[in-house]
């Protein structure tokens, strides 16, 4: 991978500040809702995020000047995998209530401040049928929840006893080490592992949360989905998630739309695409049939002399726009079926029908040769 500095076109003394908005200006440049799901702008995206994700936090920045990529193996999340989705949750957490993207509502704001104490997010995956993204509509989810506990009020100390300073790090919540190597000596700081960064202990803990002051319970939340969306939206719950540990604030919960493959229709945008089998007397004589939409049966007019692979466009069956007034088509793609076990009396017609044929077939329209129906099926599945 590129040099982190490089990446975010910063030089190597750039402020905080610069870092980030030079990310943000990046990142919004790359995001794949606004390049139509580019892989290459995806992985410039996935790119520019890990940089800032190093460059923003000035202790693995230091790392990074020092040591480069090798000395930050381990600390960038499980396994060193930095994926495509921890990309967007490190976006959303720096910029996803300032009109993050796929955040289709900016999050319901609750005023909460940001403090190191705010629980966790928690993501939810929320299944959706293409009725609901064409109808939109409202999900009830089910989300087991960190909440205050109601035994302690939440402070995770029984009645008369409070907490105290942790003594292993005298209550500033962080472990030193001074490690000696080839480049000198440095000095690493992380999380006290006897208070969890908190500076301070129970000495008397609830004995129902065992001094988190926190107790899990089962929650359900509606979520309104608008119309027209895709599985690259996401909403935010402000202030719904996990609350943090003895008195902390809560955090979100980021319903993550996941729009189900479709067993009849291929989701193009706004468009829907279905294959339409006719046979040899329809395709030569013209026909109507019915066909099923995404909102219900249409009768269609097939034209007379239809040739395998042409489209007809059904106006309005397809998807709306999100938040938007357009609306897509439902594409049928034409495909002109071969009976393959024919009765004696078919047979018949058909070496009657040989007879009168005049000649070879006519030439096929180019754009034909290929059925469209299998260039859109490779190009979205
Ligand atoms: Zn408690
Ligand atoms: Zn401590």
């Amino acid at each position: 991978m590129a040099d982190y500095y490089d990446l975010l076109d910063v030089p190597r003394n750039a402020s905080i500040d610069d870092i980030k908005k030079s990310y943000r200006k990046l990142a919004f440049k790359y995001h794949p809702d606004r390049n139509k799901g580019s892989k290459d702008m995806e992985d410039l995206f996935k790119e520019v995020t890990e940089a800032y994700e190093v460059l923003s936090d000035p202790e693995k920045r230091s790392v990074y000047d020092r040591y480069g990529e090798q000395g930050l193996k381990g600390s960038m999340g499980a396994a060193g995998g930095f994926d495509f989705s921890d990309a967007i949750e490190i976006f959303m957490r720096d910029f996803g209530g300032a009109g993050g993207f796929g955040d289709l509502f900016g999050g319901r704001h609750r005023g909460e401040p940001h403090t190191s104490r705010k629980g966790q997010t928690i993501k939810v995956k929320v299944p959706l049928t293409l009725i609901d993204v064409k109808r939109g509509t409202t999900k009830t989810i089910r989300v087991s929840v960190l909440g205050s506990c109601d035994s302690c009020d939440g402070t995770g100390a029984t009645e008369g006893s409070g907490p105290v300073a942790c003594s292993a790090c005298s209550g500033s919540g962080e472990e030193r080490h001074v490690q000696r190597s080839v480049f000198g000596q440095f000095v690493s700081v992380s999380t006290c592992r006897t208070c969890g960064g908190e500076g301070t202990l129970i000495d008397n803990p609830c004995t129902k949360c065992r001094g988190d002051g926190r107790t899990r319970t089962q929650k359900e939340i509606e979520v309104d989905i608008p119309a027209g969306v895709t599985s690259d939206n996401f909403i935010t719950l402000r202030g719904e998630g996990n609350i943090g540990p003895r008195g902390g604030s809560r955090g979100d919960i980021v319903a993550v739309l996941e729009v189900e493959k479709d067993t009849i229709f291929v989701r193009n945008g706004m468009n829907l695409g279905y294959e339409l089998p006719i046979t040899f007397s329809q395709a030569a004589l013209g026909d109507e049939v019915e066909v099923p939409t995404v909102d219900g049966t249409v009768i269609l007019t097939i034209p007379p002399g239809i040739q395998n692979g042409e489209v007809l466009r059904i106006r309005g069956h397809g998807l709306p726009e999100l938040n938007g007034r357009n609306v897509g088509d439902q594409l049928v793609y034409i495909v002109v079926w071969t009976p393959d076990n024919l009765t004696t009396d078919q047979e018949e017609i058909f070496q009657a029908l040989r007879n009168v044929e005049n000649s070879a077939p006519g030439k096929i329209k180019r754009e034909l040769q290929k059925s469209l129906w299998s260039r859109v099926k490779e190009a979205f599945t």
